[in-house]
């Protein structure tokens, strides 16, 4: 069952797009305001955010923000009076889709159904990213670099997986350290130097391009390259 993380002030809107939502048989949870938003994304990661931009405490766009910086997950930004120049800021920070109040459930319903098509289809974020020369499948735990099967410890693949499912962002050690190992996990940011080291020898095959790049002073990106 797919995870809707609907955050509204307002609670009839609120309650009208959870019972939508759960009348198609997703399961829904709910946040009123950006702040407890936030702190629910850090303890579990839905299939979808619907998101309201005017919140109390933290708005939907510091929402949209903070979220961007670890999860790929689809947010679909619900603004209030469908200003373009709120939807283009919105889709700028990484909002996949917005709706403009008032609106109506069925479209609404409508939209979540096809974002989360679109992203089945595309075949990721939620279980296989492919890549030039590389393809990664999360629910087989399966890595094939140049045609050719690779063998990763469950570091190795985890490391791998959270990189690459943020192509072109840059984390520092201390945030791999934070998503790959936990915040309870005694280890220090070299662990993750010499995990990036092993990955790159055995990613590294006849005419595929070193994916993770150092970038000095920051951390390291994966970074794709036809
Ligand atoms: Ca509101």
């Amino acid at each position: 069952m797919e995870t809707i993380l609907v955050v509204e002030d307002e609670e009839p809107v609120r309650e009208l797009v959870s019972v939508y939502l759960r009348r198609e048989g997703f399961r829904v949870e709910t946040a009123e305001d950006g702040e407890k938003a936030l702190a629910m994304v850090r303890s579990f990661v839905p299939d979808l955010i619907l998101l309201d931009l005017m919140l109390p405490r933290l708005d939907g766009w510091t929402v949209c923000r903070e979220i961007r910086k670890t999860l790929t997950v689809p947010i679909i930004m619900l603004t209030a009076k469908g200003e373009e120049s709120d939807r283009i800021l919105g889709l700028e920070l990484g909002a996949d889709d917005y709706i403009t109040k008032p609106f109506s459930p069925r479209e609404m319903v409508a939209r979540v159904k096809a974002v989360l098509r679109r992203l089945k289809y595309a075949g990721g974020p939620n279980d296989v990213l492919h890549f030039p020369g590389l393809s990664i499948d999360r629910n087989a735990c399966r890595v094939e670099a140049g045609g050719k099967e690779i063998q990763l410890t469950p570091k190795e693949f985890d490391l791998l997986w959270f990189l690459a499912s943020h192509p072109q962002r840059v984390y520092s050690r201390e945030q791999i350290l934070e998503q790959v190992w936990g915040y309870e996990c005694p280890v220090d940011s070299r662990t993750v130097d010499a995990h990036i080291k092993k990955l790159r020898e055995k990613l590294k095959s006849p005419g595929s391009k070193n994916c993770i790049v150092t970038v000095w002073g920051k951390g390291y990106r994966f970074e794709v390259t036809e």
